[in-house]
């Protein structure tokens, strides 16, 4: 094996690079390996890994791939939760220019599928933690499974082969493929009003930008720092903010396998983690579960982002733990930060802060085709223009026309910006429910509903939910009531149906049945009325 040659900035120029510079993701880990190869990259449970060791396993996981067949371009889907071989996989993906697409663990495997078959990813690299999605998924899509991590003593003929082992036994690459900027690095899915999850591909520069404004500007990161990644490194949040962003300074990612808030906590003490990215539920959720004498003296700076943080939460949180909290703003478009609030240009609470350096966010009409700019002060649609923006939707041009309009992303987001410039969210164009600070798009879930033979109308709303910020309710419209059934037994056989059907986070805990639902003059069901509505007679019940 050859040792210590990260190789950086002498990559070879292979594939369809779109342009003479190169910017390539894979040497946000290269460089600090070359830098600084023996200090701490990676700590998971008892595994610890330098930047040294961690470029050598990626460049041999690169060659494993290579072996297997993946080359430059080609799409890669990643299906693991935040382990070491997560980070492993992704850069040896990146390491051979090809484009990681990571499937949330959280899905059923006919939701994975789709992802997979929608990018034409033709490796399933499965986490052995996770072999029952794997499996199902590449069951479903022809695609060929291969393992990650320890695969135990019990083995048979017919096991996929384990990018782990095969690792093991390979000369490691000696270069990462230069990309062009760009070129694109990752796929992430996201759904919107058309029902089934979107590719959003995401470039090198986009991922490259973002981690390295995070890392210096945003977030302040240096070598020294200690970062918990427990947000999901398949979400685009835990991605950047979390692990990219970390490699970019140098520091050291403590790996949080599943998001637990009084292990969190003990992680932070423990190691003496420095900064911790969340969604607005972990805070409330680590409020709750923290003894009362510990302290996280380490606990310098947090970020919040992925749904609105209640300003009595942030206050609570800074001033148990003496810390921070930034609230920051974005979307798996924006790869994801677009603004958060920066220390060095001003704070407050309740503001999702300024643009990050290098990107633009404006106000601009929401009703508007084209993108009309309006004064400061104004409430309208938020768009946002610069490095972070994606490249477009894969494969759906007509959702890429829509979103990217007259050089500006259109977020679907309504915001104001005040007098110093500090962007508020106030509402929301699309329709979007974020429970537990994932994304549920109600028209997924009710294209699902729809198929149940019982229901006849359906239109899923978003509750608000002291826990988890919002709960999915269906109101619906019965097919058939027979003899004997209630509005409770058939609500009770609905979602035990949608449970099998839909990931944890996107299935209805409810439905509540109604004799119709309320229509515009165009006949789209008035969400808004009807969540208003329900509200009111649940505080009346
Ligand atoms: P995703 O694409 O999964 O990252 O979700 C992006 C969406 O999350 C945005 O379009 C917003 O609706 C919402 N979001 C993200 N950050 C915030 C925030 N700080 N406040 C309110 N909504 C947010």
């Amino acid at each position: 094996m050859t040792t210590n040659h990260p190789g950086t900035g002498t990559g070879e120029a292979i594939g369809d690079a779109s342009s003479s510079t190169s910017l390539s993701l894979a040497s946000v880990l290269a460089e600090p390996a070359r830098r600084t190869p023996e200090a701490l990259a990676v700590l998971e449970g008892r595994e610890r890994v330098s930047y040294g060791e961690l470029w050598e396993q990626v460049r041999g996981h690169a060659a494993a791939l290579r072996g297997l067949g993946v080359a430059t371009g080609d799409r890669v889907a990643l299906v693991a939760p935040n382990v070491a071989d997560f980070v492993r996989a992704y850069y040896a993906v990146q390491t051979l220019g090809a484009v990681v697409v990571p499937v949330p663990v959280l899905l059923v495997p006919e939701e994975a599928a789709h992802l997979v078959s929608d990018s034409g990813a033709k490796v399933i690299l499965g986490h052995t933690s996770q072999l029952e999605l794997a499996r199902g998924c590449a069951e479903r899509t022809g695609a060929s499974l291969v393992t990650l991590g320890s695969r135990g003593s019990e083995r048979s003929d017919d096991d996929p082969p384990s990018l782990t082992e095969l690792a093991e036994d390979v000369e490691p690459v000696s270069h990462f493929v230069t990309r062009g900027p760009q070129d694109p690095a990752v796929i992430f899915y996201t759904s919107g009003t058309t029902g089934k999850p979107k590719g959003a591909i995401l470039t090198h520069l986009n991922m490259v930008m973002n981690a390295t404004v995070n890392a210096f500007d945003a977030n302040d990161t240096s070598s020294s720092d200690w970062v918990l990644g427990c947000l999901p490194l398949f979400h685009v949040f835990g991605q950047t903010v979390s692990m990219n962003t970390t490699f970019r300074a140098g520091a050291t990612l403590v790996l949080q396998p599943r998001f637990d808030p009084l292990q969190a906590l003990e992680l932070i003490r423990e190691h003496g983690i420095t900064h911790f990215n969340g969604v607005p539920t972990m805070y409330t959720r680590m409020l709750e579960v923290a003894p009362p004498e510990m302290r996280l003296p380490s606990l310098r700076l947090c970020i919040s982002g992925g749904a609105a943080l209640p300003v009595s939460v942030l206050e609570r949180f800074n001033e148990r733990f003496e810390t921070q909290i930034l609230e920051g703003y974005g979307l798996s478009e924006t790869s994801p930060t677009a603004t958060v609030n920066q220390p060095s240009i001003g704070t407050r609470a309740g503001t999702v802060g300024h643009p990050l350096w290098g990107i633009d966010v404006e106000i601009a009409d929401p009703d508007s085709e084209r993108i009309e700019l309006l004064p400061r002060g104004s409430r309208g649609e938020v768009v946002v223009r610069g490095h972070n923006v994606f490249a477009g939707y894969l494969g759906n041009p007509e959702a890429t026309r829509a979103a990217l309009v007259d050089g500006w992303f259109r977020t679907g987001d309504i915001g104001v910006r005040d007098e110093d410039g500090f962007l508020s969210i106030v509402d929301r164009k699309k329709e979007l429910i974020i429970r537990n600070g994932y994304n549920v798009y109600p028209r997924e879930v009710e294209e699902l509903l729809l198929e149940h033979p019982e229901l006849a109308q359906v239109a899923v709303v978003g509750l608000p939910d002291s826990t988890r910020g919002e709960e999915i309710c269906a109101v619906a419209v019965h097919a058939t009531l027979s003899a004997g059934d209630t509005d409770q037994s058939v609500s009770d056989r609905v979602v035990e149906w949608a449970a099998n059907r839909l990931a944890a986070h996107k299935y209805p805990r409810r439905v509540v049945f109604t004799d119709e639902l309320p229509l515009g003059p165009s006949h789209k069901v008035l969400k808004r009325e009807l969540r208003e509505r329900i509200i009111r007679e649940e505080q009346q019940a």
